[in-house]
């Protein structure tokens, strides 16, 4: 199923890609902080909607984000 996976660590929190998705299926954590200090975005899918549009790829400055497309 197409999916995302965000580097956690490299996260700076920016919360671009969060307003990017057209579904709405990324978050910011609640839980972690990451080595930085911030807290990172976090994938919000559970019911697998994503489309593997790449929009949150495209917009994350530092290249966080890895689409996989199934
Ligand atoms: S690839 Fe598109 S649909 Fe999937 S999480 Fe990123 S912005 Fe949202
Ligand atoms: S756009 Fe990149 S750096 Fe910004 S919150 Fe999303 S994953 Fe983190």
């Amino acid at each position: 199923m197409n999916h995302i996976v965000i580097d956690t660590e490299k996260c700076k929190g920016c919360q671009l890609c969060v307003q990017a998705c057209p579904l709405g299926i990324i978050r910011m954590s609640t839980t972690v902080i990451n080595k930085k200090g911030y807290t990172p975005a976090e994938p919000a899918d559970p019911e697998h909607r994503c489309t593997a549009c790449t929009m949150c790829y495209q917009v994350c400055p530092d290249v966080c984000i890895t689409v996989y497309k199934e």
